[in-house]
């Protein structure tokens, strides 16, 4: 079964340090959006395929608000379905009464906010539009509204310090989400980041380590390099991707893998409209993937996950032992792995260096 993936290209406010595709939302490029993801959910038909997750990501898809049902409609009528999970992307100012309306009625499942920081400064910094009142509104409004609630944080940016990872604790205490992620604030470039001192690894790894204890103390578990849970509140989308299950993307940019092939949709918004509409399929980056490309793909997305790769569920599957795929690394890396109960995984203090000791396996 596949999981769908839709992405809404459109931001109110665009953040110093974001490096995904998106533009500026305005109305008329909103309205076109809708027309056309509701033709491309009927090109997708073809496919023929049973989804048992549906994920809108973005950019901003919190601006949708009542297009979200409209959209869930067009899903419903046009494509085979057996869902466990639909999910979506909200920014906290988005959040009003209405929208959980909104929200219900389209049957969104898991609702992850993009809080990021609780420190009005540091959201500023990042160039975020919100606030701390406006995560605390929201968080008060969804907490009755009956979803998963999965909250989105970024550390290790300049000038943080642990006054301020304390303020996302006391957060996440007192709330005690379903789930967390906590990423990183990546290697972000250009005149306004060179101006301030970069925090350094050790504080950064602190500031990471202080989130995760607490989180553990009410049982919320990392399962992921940097996504945690409580016991099967995971995020059953992302695990297809870490699992190596099949996806397709719809909207603007969005990346699909099916039938032993990777690709991604035009990156333009016009280009994409243009293809939707005159059913062409455009694809960009299309790559036809080999067996071995499959394996060592599928041994990247499952050491991701704190439990590793089951070993003979993955020989089963991709016909490949994944010990022999790691066998260069494992040679001069022995340390960083723990092989154990028949799975293969990176020890979780390693998982922080995940890019640097799996480099090679590319190669
Ligand atoms: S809201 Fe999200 S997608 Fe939009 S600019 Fe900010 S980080 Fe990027």
């Amino acid at each position: 079964m596949s999981g769908l993936y839709i992405h809404y290209p459109f931001c109110n406010n665009i953040c110093y340090y974001c490096h995904f595709i998106k533009t500026k939302y305005n109305k008329d490029k909103n309205n076109r959006f809708i027309k056309t993801i509701i033709r491309e959910i009927e090109n997708i038909k073809k496919y023929d395929r049973i989804f048992e997750t549906i994920y809108f990501g973005g950019g901003t898809p919190s601006l949708l608000k009542k297009d979200i049902i409209l959209i869930m409609d067009n899903i419903k009528k046009n494509l085979n379905l057996n869902l466990k999970e639909t999910s979506i992307e909200i920014n906290p100012e988005d959040i009003d009464e209405s929208f959980i309306g909104f929200l219900r009625k389209g049957e969104i499942s898991r609702v992850s906010m993009g809080i990021q920081q609780m420190d009005d400064r540091l959201l500023n910094l990042l160039g975020r539009k919100h606030s701390s009142s406006d995560i605390y509104n929201a968080t008060e409004l969804l907490k009755n509204g009956d979803f998963i609630l999965n909250f989105d944080f970024i550390v290790g940016i300049p000038s943080e310090s642990e006054y301020e990872i304390e303020k996302i604790i006391d957060f996440i205490l007192k709330y005690q989400p379903d789930s967390v992620s906590v990423y990183f604030l990546e290697d972000v470039r250009g005149k306004y980041w060179e101006r301030m001192e970069k925090l350094k690894d050790e504080a950064k790894i602190k500031h990471f380590k202080m989130i995760e204890k607490a989180l553990e103390s009410i049982g919320i578990k990392r399962y992921e390099i940097s996504n945690f849970a409580k016991k099967g509140k995971t995020s059953i989308h992302n695990l297809k991707y870490w699992n190596y299950q099949e996806f397709l993307g719809i909207g603007p940019s969005a990346a699909s893998l099916s039938n032993k092939r990777r690709w991604k949709n035009p990156d333009s918004f016009k280009l994409w409209e243009d293809s939707v509409f005159q059913n062409r399929d455009d694809r960009k980056d299309e790559y036809i993937l080999t067996d071995s490309d499959i394996a060592k793909e599928a041994v990247m997305m499952g050491l991701r996950k704190t439990d590793g790769i089951d070993i003979s569920v993955f020989k089963k599957r991709f016909s490949a032992d994944p010990l022999n795929i790691l066998r260069k690394i494992l040679k001069d890396k022995k340390g960083f792995f723990e092989i154990k109960n028949g799975y293969i995984r990176i020890k979780k203090r390693y998982l922080f260096i995940f890019n640097s000791l799996l480099a090679e396996l590319f190669d």
